[in-house]
């Protein structure tokens, strides 16, 4: 993985570019999903509307063929009349109920007259159903529309309709009627007429009614649109279709509109739109949806955004170098830190298979093989962390601490490994320094106290030697004068009594060089010095090389030393040299303490006590340590607050003779053990230096 920097501005560039990219992707969908809605709407409402259109339209057709065969019907039926014409009322009779059958047959029919050729009435048949009568002047006037159809037969021979006109009752009500006239042809020749007349109205009633919707209504009108006769609809609805038809008679047209009134609210015509709309709502709520999930998705990748970019920072500036490897060894991913660590860049490293370039050749294999075990064993590295060497690009070595831990991927699997890695080798470095200082600083201590035991020495083999020297003048005198002699040139051999007095001599002599030869011997094991080595010994053996040195210095002091020691301890582990060292110097610091005029001789007291602390003495938990608790008190001067503040100081002291370099060497070589260095005041005056050492369990 690599990272590259890309400054601020062009990441809110790129990032509001991306967003606006995102969201015109939206919007544009949204608009044609809108878009596409409203279409689909308008067309099922057209749709729904041609539809009513085309069925109003079938029904006008249907209605105007019905009529058009109903007048040829009834034009046949009107033909079947009596032909005769006879001028006298008797011969009119048969005529006269013929057409009062017809009448009574088709209450559409208002009259039916007979006339002959100057169209003088002759016989008339009025309607049983009509309601009134028309007024007496129509008797033998005719009205002018149907006098000009009658003078289209004459011409014509044919049939022919009069234009519609309006005919008043004497009843006070009127018709609007339609005559046909048809001409009474004997021999080639017109003899008269029968001229019918249709009260248009009751055409519409007889004729189309049954066949007609609620919400239909039906009319005839003049061809310039004026009406004629309606039949109205019984239920009106809110929006109205038309259809028209030609109704072309023989003389006259005019037209049969159709007019449908549609119930259905306007926006819902009928359950196509009604579902297209219920579609468009479903889509527009799964764009709602979709919406609000994409509007969490860009909140969580924002997130995620913020959150890589925060861990982008908190990698880079790490001291701690960070290697991703997978499972095969391939390195993933490593941070600046590691390059900078190895001198290699990130390009160099990531999708390294084969050895990395910053494993030292000649522990390559070493590490390999340790790599391979791992793997195969499935391993878990050590939770503490392992030290191992690389090699920086540059050649040089290093020592780096590396902690690994399994890289689990978000799949809970286990997909590699991570790897943190601190370069130790400036610890290392410094830790060397701090060993070599301290040991110099300890021999340096060392050496301060030979030239304290240097004084100590000479007036610890004052008295021996003194004696020898005296038992060796004895011996001088005892061998040149013997107690025979009478006079000191008297040369007598000495007697069995004097050879038994130089041999006590000579055996003091040697006694008392023995006790030389052991302070020197105690001093010289001391100053020796050691390597520093961890070795378990007992306390016994650690008394015997410090006592006499204490003893020694409590003579010269004139101070008391009390032993108080638990039998049976266990085995100390550590460095014994520096061990003995710290009970000296608490021994030295505790005697010179007390080495005061104020203090009597016989007060002069130092307490030396070692025993098993808690743990070791009874019931030591399992798995604890043992340790051994030392106390060395006495009854000097005490520590003052001042004394005390810079008590564990380097180089502080309070003597003239002093280098103020015991406490701190105490402390630093009881805590280098894993025990602790106290004091506390010793009452009623002095002072308790205690410390804690590791047994061997
Ligand atoms: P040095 O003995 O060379 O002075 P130390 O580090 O051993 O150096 O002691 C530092 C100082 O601590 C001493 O000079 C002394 O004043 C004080 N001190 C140490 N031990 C005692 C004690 N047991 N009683 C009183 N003062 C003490």
């Amino acid at each position: 993985m690599r990272w590259r920097f890309v400054p601020l501005w062009q990441r809110w560039r790129s990032r509001g570019a991306a967003l606006w990219q995102r969201w015109s992707l939206w919007v544009l969908l949204v608009g044609l999903v809108l878009g596409m809605l409203v279409i689909l709407v308008y067309l099922a409402g057209r749709y729904e509307a041609s539809q009513v259109q085309d069925r109003i339209e079938r029904d006008a057709a249907d209605i105007a063929a019905d009529v058009r065969g109903n007048w040829v019907r009834n034009q046949h039926a009107l033909q079947t009349l009596p032909q005769s014409l006879a001028p006298s009322y008797t011969e009119a009779l048969p005529w006269h109920s013929s057409a009062r059958q017809l009448l009574q047959k088709h209450p559409e029919l208002l009259r039916i007259e007979r006339r002959d050729m100057r169209l003088q009435l002759r016989v008339a048949a009025e309607s049983p159903f009509q309601v009134g009568s028309i007024d007496g002047s129509r008797q033998n006037e005719m009205p002018a529309a149907t006098a000009l159809a009658c003078n289209q037969v004459r011409r014509t021979h044919a049939p022919s309709y009069s234009s519609s006109y309006f005919q008043m009752l004497d009843s006070g009500l009127g018709y609007e009627l339609l005559d046909i006239c048809l001409p009474l042809v004997s021999d080639g020749q017109i003899q008269g007429f029968v001229i019918a007349s249709y009260q248009l109205r009751e055409v519409l009633q007889q004729w189309v009614a049954p066949r007609l919707a609620r919400t239909q209504e039906v009319s005839f009108t003049e061809t310039d649109g004026a009406r004629l006769a309606l039949l109205a609809a019984q239920r009106r609805g809110s929006k109205l279709f038309t259809a028209q038809h030609l109704l072309d008679l023989p003389g006259y047209t005019m037209v049969l509109r159709l007019d449908g009134w549609h119930t259905a609210p306007d926006v819902f015509p009928n359950v196509l739109t009604a579902l297209v709309t219920l579609m468009s709502i479903a889509l527009v709520s799964v764009v709602f949806v979709l919406v609000r999930d994409n509007r969490r998705r860009l909140a969580a990748e924002r997130d995620l955004g913020e959150a890589l970019a925060f861990r982008q920072a908190m990698e880079d500036s790490l001291v701690i170098g960070l290697r991703a490897r997978d499972l095969h060894g391939r390195i993933t991913y490593v941070n600046p830190a590691f390059c900078a660590m190895v001198g290699f860049s990130a390009l160099e490293l990531v999708g390294q298979h084969q050895v990395p370039p910053y494993w030292p050749p000649e522990l390559a294999q070493d590490y390999a093989e340790r790599q391979r075990v791992r793997a195969q064993a499935r391993q878990l590295p050590p939770r503490e962390g392992y030290e191992s060497v690389f090699m920086h690009k540059n050649g040089s070595r290093f020592q780096v601490m590396i902690f690994e831990a399994p890289l689990i991927n978000a799949d809970g699997l286990h997909a590699g490994w991570m790897g943190s890695f601190l370069n130790v080798s400036e610890q290392r470095r410094a830790e060397e320094l701090s060993r070599t200082t301290q040991e110099r600083l300890q021999a340096t201590a060392r050496l301060a106290m030979v030239g304290e035991m240097a004084s100590l020495l000479s007036h610890e083999l004052n008295q021996p030697l003194a004696a020898i020297a005296s038992y060796a003048h004895g011996c001088v005198n005892l061998l040149t004068a013997p107690s025979a002699a009478t006079s000191p040139t008297d040369t007598a051999i000495p007697t069995a009594q004097d050879l038994a007095d130089v041999r006590q001599a000579t055996e003091r002599i040697a006694q008392q060089a023995e006790r030389a030869g052991r302070v020197i011997k105690s001093v010289h094991d001391f100053v020796r010095r050691r390597e520093q080595v961890h070795e378990r010994f007992a306390v016994e053996e650690l008394l015997e090389a410090v006592l006499p040195i204490i003893r020694m210095q409590a003579r010269k002091l004139e101070v008391q030393v009390e032993l108080h020691i638990t039998p049976g301890l266990p085995q100390l582990r550590g460095d014994r040299t520096m061990v003995e060292q710290v009970l000296l110097n608490l021994t030295r610091n505790a005697m010179q303490s007390m080495d005061s005029p104020d203090i009597e001789p016989s007060q002069r007291r130092l307490q030396l006590s070692i025993q098993a602390s808690p743990a070791a003495a009874g019931r030591p938990a399992p798995g604890a340590k043992i340790w051994l608790a030392f106390a060395v008190s006495d009854c000097g001067s005490g520590i003052s607050a001042e004394v005390a503040a810079r008590l564990f100081t380097p180089f502080f002291t309070t003597r003239s003779e002093g280098m103020g370099l015991g406490l701190s060497l105490c402390r630093t070589v009881v805590e280098q053990h894993g025990g602790a260095l106290h004091y506390a005041a010793n009452l009623p005056r002095g002072t308790v230096f205690r410390f804690t050492l590791p047994a061997v369990e």
